[in-house]
């Protein structure tokens, strides 16, 4: 045969394949639930009238509309969905302070520098309201932080310590140790840049098992604010429970998912996005099959990822019936 027919007839099967392999990136992935239920786990029981109010409020900075089937893979949908960027405000009676830090002002300073590639997909967004704006509008001063409790270390989560200079950072230990390897010095040190200087208290989970998960930090020891890691998408990703007794209790999952189907299929992301955002694929996979056993067993419980725009803002709409029904 000669060679331009040997590539010729080479190339069709090889497009096929493309082809195949393209339609199969869409396809829901396996995964093998229905031993999942019926296993409770130890369940930690709670007297929310014992506890202190806790507010909670999401201050959504930024946002990208995304088709459905890139945020759940196998969803089949080309429904927009809101990835949000946002951070936490968290009012204690021991503590004002933050999970996350959304966006600061001058954010896209600090991304002109990096790859166009970079700019146009993962940091790709709308800027809406910067963290200092949001605080300044809520008459949170500065100096009347305590802290700022980082999920984990990837740009869009530190990107708002611009705009609060000063004010310390607490990592999981797992997560800044993996990222001096790492995270801290990618994209012309990034993300060490957006960290600004702030110094850096490390935690560790090193308590007791709660509500299933390996291992726990109750954060002030009075059982409101308990610190679970959620690993995979990053080493410390880490997972934040608030118990109180003046709303629902509430599950912030850091990145351990985008939108609240990624726990209640399973299902990952689209793997294209999945495997740019994602540490280790298994344990992240892991970490999903654990998010949706508890959530079969807790449906009363809200369980919030940081870029899920949707459940922050039905979340958000509870907050103000509550609220409004004190009155
Ligand atoms: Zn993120």
């Amino acid at each position: 045969m000669k060679v331009k027919n040997l590539i010729t007839w080479g190339g069709i099967p090889l497009g096929a394949l493309g082809v195949g392999l393209a339609i199969k990136s869409f396809l829901p992935q396996r995964f093998e639930t229905a031993s999942w239920v019926g296993e409770k786990g130890n369940v930690t029981r709670l007297d929310s009238e014992t506890l202190p109010a806790v507010e909670v409020s999401f201050l959504r900075c930024g946002s990208i509309s995304i088709p459905e089937l890139i945020a759940v893979r196998g969803a089949f949908s080309l429904v927009p969905r809101v990835i949000s960027h946002s951070a936490v405000l968290i009012r204690h009676p021991k503590a004002l302070f933050l999970y996350d830090t959304g966006l600061c002002s001058d954010i896209d300073r600090y991304l002109v520098d990096q790859s166009l590639f970079f700019r146009k997909t993962l940091a790709n967004f709308h800027l809406e309201q910067s963290l200092g704006s949001h605080l300044r509008e809520r008459g949170v001063g500065r100096g009347e932080l305590d802290f700022a409790l980082l999920s984990h270390l990837h740009w869009d989560h530190v990107s708002g310590i611009p705009d609060i200079p000063g004010v310390p950072l607490r990592v999981n230990r797992v997560e800044y140790e993996a990222a001096k390897h790492g995270l801290l010095n990618a994209g012309n040190g990034l993300v060490r840049r957006l960290m600004s200087g702030n110094a850096v208290e490390c935690f560790d989970c090193a308590g007791p098992t709660y509500e299933g998960f390996r291992s726990s930090l109750d954060l002030f020891g009075d059982g409101t604010v308990v610190l679970v890691p959620l690993p995979g998408h990053t080493a410390g990703n880490t997972g934040m429970f608030i118990n109180r007794s003046n709303g629902s209790r509430l599950f912030l999952l850091g990145d351990a998912v985008w939108v609240a189907e990624n726990f209640k299929r399973p299902a990952t992301m689209h793997p294209f996005i999945w495997s740019r955002v994602t540490g280790d694929d298994a344990t992240a996979r892991q970490t999903l099959i654990d998010l949706h056993r508890y959530a079969l067993h807790h449906p009363e419980i809200p369980l919030i990822g940081m870029h899920d725009a949707a459940s922050q803002e039905q979340f958000m709409k509870s907050e103000i019936y509550i609220e409004a029904a004190k009155i």
